[in-house]
Formats: C-alpha cells, structure tokens, sequence
C-alpha cells in the first residue's frame, strides 16, 4: 500500500522513488515507504488548500471539531501498543519510553478536543457604546505545513496536529525521513476518525527534497517545525517572502542546576534521568550540570558511579536502562563533540566511546558520558550534543549558578534543585527558557505552553497559546 496521503487517497510518489527505513538498534529492515518529491509536496498543497476553501471542516462548528478530537484520542488509545512498536522500531527507543509517549499523545488530543470548543463564541469587548456589538472571534489560519523531528516522532507530530485541527486548519505533514511510520498510521486514524478529505496530507521524504518547497509554497499560510538550529533559521528566512507565519521549536543546552542542600539522592537520579533518558536525543535534555562547589565531588563520583552502570541494549530488551542513537552519522557528530570537549580541557569520567559489547555491534550505541571540569566557552559545553553526553560546570553561589545556566544561545528547559524553596525559585525566575523545573525534570502536561526563548525558537506548543498558533484574530465591529 503506498504511504504518501494526499486529499484523503493512499497515493506513490509521483517519480517513483522508495526509501528503506531501518531500525537503528540492529539495521533490521522496518519498512520500504514511498519518498516524495516537490511535485508530490505541490500535490498535498493543492488538496489542503482545496479542503480549506470547501469550508467542509474549517468552518465546521467548533464543537464538531472537538469531538472528531476527541474520537481520535479513542483510537489512539486502542491502537497504542502498535504504535509503541513501531515507533520504537523507526527510532530504536526502548518500548516503556515509546508507551509512555503514546499515553501523552492520547492526552494532547482530549486535552485540545475538550479546549476547542471552549471560547467558540469569541470575546464581547466593551465599546462603550450600547448601540455596538464588539466581538473578537478566532478563525483558523489556512492551511499549515508541520514538520517534524525523529526523537519523538508521534509526539512532535501530536503537539501539532491537535491543535492545527482543533482550529479548523488544513495540514501537509512531512515527518523526518527517518521514522515515518506513526505518522502513517496517524493518518489511517484520522480517516476512520471521519475527517474530510483533504484536510490531513501526509509527504515523506527529505527536508531539502520535499520539506523545502512546503515551506516556501505561497499557498501555505503556516509553517510550524521543530528540529535543529539551523534548519529551523533556514525555513524562517524561507518562508519570510510569502510573509507565512512560523514558529519554531528548536534545540537546547540545558542547565541543570544543583545546590548543596538539594535532596542529595534525588537530584543524582535526576541528573542522570535528565541527560540519558532515550540517550540523550532530548530537546530539553538536561546536558549542563552545574553543581555547587562544595558539593561537587561527591556528586559527580555519585553521577559517574550509577553512568558506569547503565545498561545498553535494544527497544525491547526489558533489561536495557538506555537504547541507540539515531544514525551513523549522528553517533559520529557526537564523538567528534566529545573529542573536541576533552581538547579544550574537559575530563573525560565516564564513557565517551561505543559500547564493547558484541551483541549491540549492529547498532549506534554510545556509552553514557560524563566531562567533569568544563568551563564557559568549550564547544562541548555551547553547542547541542544530542546524545548521552553530560558536561560538569562548578559553582560558588546563586549568582554564578544564573550566569553560567544563562551563558547559552539556546532557552528551552532548565531545573534548580534546593530545598531552600525560596532560593530555588528566585533562580528559576532568573533562567530565560521556557520551562523551569524545580526538584524535578522532564515532566509536563498538555495544558502547559511548551517552546524556547532564544534561539530555541518562538511561538509555543501545547496550552491555550499552543491553539493560538494555530488561529487568526479577527475583531467584528456591529452597528446595532
Ligand atoms: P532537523 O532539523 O535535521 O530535521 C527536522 C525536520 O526538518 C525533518 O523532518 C527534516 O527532514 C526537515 N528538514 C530538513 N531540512 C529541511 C529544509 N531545508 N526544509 C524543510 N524541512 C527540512 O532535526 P532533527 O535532527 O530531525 O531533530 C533534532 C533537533 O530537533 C534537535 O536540535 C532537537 O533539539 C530539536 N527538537 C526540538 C524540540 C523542541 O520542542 N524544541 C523537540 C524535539 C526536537
């Protein structure tokens, strides 16, 4: 069956062209899926364009929009031990890690359902003058083009696609290259949900071949992407002569702070949950350390003991505590990162090369790695590893801990650890990034905005405000 959805049929691409994707765990042969080109990325714009001007769904009642919301988080839920499956085989991550995402994504489309048709009526505005209807009304934006990362695959997609519906958008999805199948059966939910034809596109293939004419197409009102730095800075300047409106969520080097009267135990577990969880391919991976100075030694000893201890091992390997990377080339940009960190001065405690391990010689496994003594500036400690790689920065006092957490381009995600809850929260003011943790990392809820300060993007996800970007704002003036 072929795998491009373009206004509600199954179609191939339209040269022809076909790509394997293979697990990264072990290289086994997942899937053979069709690649599109620009002609089919112009395709699915014609069919989202045509489903929006039809108004079959964009000027449905929002409360019908809802409900569809609503019946694909069902399914979702039916379906998500197949889609854990097949998201850990695309991507190599451990099967608890892919079901814990399924239960999230589930969430995000009741959360948006149940938002959608919140609000409908608009906003009656005081005029100051009783023969006037003043009303502020919210109307979908057009038709949006979503791209996506291959760490989270479904997830990404979710945060997008929930929202982008609730409004009453039409979409083109192009996924990474790398792990396209969730998305396909995404799509297959979408249509037994009942959604009209048109209004959910699907391309895949690679960003330069078939992202970048989505992005640059004057048909497309939106363009919302998470992926890299440079990527996402490219598609800005692209879609800025057709005046599209973007958002951008982008990487991260996140600081994970760690006072000495932090909960010692906890905050270890936590630095290491914060760095290594699905290897550290985390936008808001906490991958700075900063530690106090008195308490430096025997927390990085502690950190490094439980690092050594890790065990490697595929998706469905119920022993394995950390999994793959992505790629051969992404293992490869990482180990030239720790190299270049360890020449710059940074000591090497832990890790820092592949594991010995024959049974994992068919994958891109990376051990767990831990720099001690790295200072602002080292390129190890600037740019974004995106794997399992944890820097280690000593400080004296609060002020230092601030200034080193915010001596970064990036500002998605940071985390304070003290049981001095005024301090903690005083810093966690201080941090310029969009999320704060305090005695805790990683967790969050669809009714909570996610997105970057910085040059980790604009706009936000998820919340009242993740819905916002995805509607225009129009202001009805009524003579009575
Ligand atoms: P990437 O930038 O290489 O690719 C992301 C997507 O963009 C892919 O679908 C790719 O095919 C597409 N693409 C590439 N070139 C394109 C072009 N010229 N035009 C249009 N599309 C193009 O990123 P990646 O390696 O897939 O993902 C890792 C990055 O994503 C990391 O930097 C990570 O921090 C970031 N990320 C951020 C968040 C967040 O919420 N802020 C979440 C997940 C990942």
């Amino acid at each position: 069956m072929p795998e491009l959805f373009i206004g509600g049929k199954w179609t191939a691409a339209i040269d022809g062209r076909v790509r394997e994707i293979r697990c990264p765990a072990d290289g086994a042969l997942v899937a053979t899926v069709d690649e599109a080109g620009p002609k089919d990325a112009a395709a699915a714009v014609n069919a989202a364009r045509d489903a929006f001007d039809s108004g079959l769904w964009s000027a449905a009642a929002a409360a019908e929009r809802g409900r569809l919301l609503l019946h694909v988080a069902d399914l979702l839920e039916r379906d998500k031990d197949a889609l854990a499956r097949a998201e850990s085989l695309d991507t190599g991550k451990r099967l608890v890690e892919s079901e814990y995402d399924m239960d999230d994504i589930a969430r995000c489309f009741r959360y948006y359902g149940n938002l959608t048709a919140s609000g409908a009526a608009g906003r009656v505005v005081d005029a100051g003058n009783p023969d006037v209807d003043s009303r502020v009304v919210h109307e979908p934006v057009g038709v949006c083009v979503l791209i996506t990362p291959w760490n989270y695959p479904l997830l990404q997609t979710a945060w997008k696609v929930a929202p982008a519906l609730g409004a009453g958008n039409t979409f083109v999805l192009k996924p990474s290259e790398l792990t396209p199948s969730t998305a396909i059966m995404l799509m297959r939910l979408l249509a037994e949900a009942g959604l009209p034809d048109g209004v959910a596109n699907l391309v895949l293939g690679a960003g330069p071949t078939v992202g970048a004419p989505l992005t640059v197409d004057p048909r497309v009102d939106l363009v919302s992407f998470t992926g890299g730095l440079l990527t996402g800075s490219g598609i800005m300047a692209a879609a800025a002569p057709s005046v599209k409106k973007v958002a951008l969520e982008l990487g991260g080097k996140n600081p994970n702070i760690v006072f000495a009267d932090a909960d010692f135990d906890t905050a270890v577990d936590y630095a290491l949950l914060a760095v290594f969880l699905h290897s550290g391919q985390v936008c808001s991976a906490g991958a700075r350390l900063l530690v106090q100075e008195e308490l430096h030694d025997r927390f990085v000893d502690a950190v490094v003991a439980q690092a050594r201890e890790i065990q490697l091992g595929g998706p469905f390997d119920s022993n394995a505590r950390a999994g793959t990377l992505i790629s051969a080339a992404h293992r490869e940009k990482i180990e030239a990162h720790v190299a270049a960190g360890i020449a710059e001065g940074a000591v090497l405690r832990c890790g820092g090369a592949r594991p010995d391990d024959p049974a994992l010689q068919d994958g891109f496994y990376y051990l767990p790695t831990v720099l001690d003594e790295c200072t602002p500036g080292m390129s190890v400690v600037t740019e974004e590893s995106f794997g399992p790689v944890l820097t280690v920065e000593r400080f004296r006092d609060e002020k230092e801990a601030v200034a080193l957490a915010n001596d970064t381009a990036y500002g998605l995600a940071g985390a304070v650890w003290s049981q001095d809850a005024g301090k903690a929260q005083r810093v966690a003011s201080q941090l310029r990034a969009g999320t704060v943790w305090i005695n805790d990392f990683h967790p969050y809820v669809p009714q909570a905005e996610w997105g970057g300060m910085k040059q980790s993007g604009f706009g936000r996800e998820l919340g009242p405000a993740g819905l916002a970007e995805y509607q225009e704002t129009k202001h009805i003036w009524r003579n009575l």
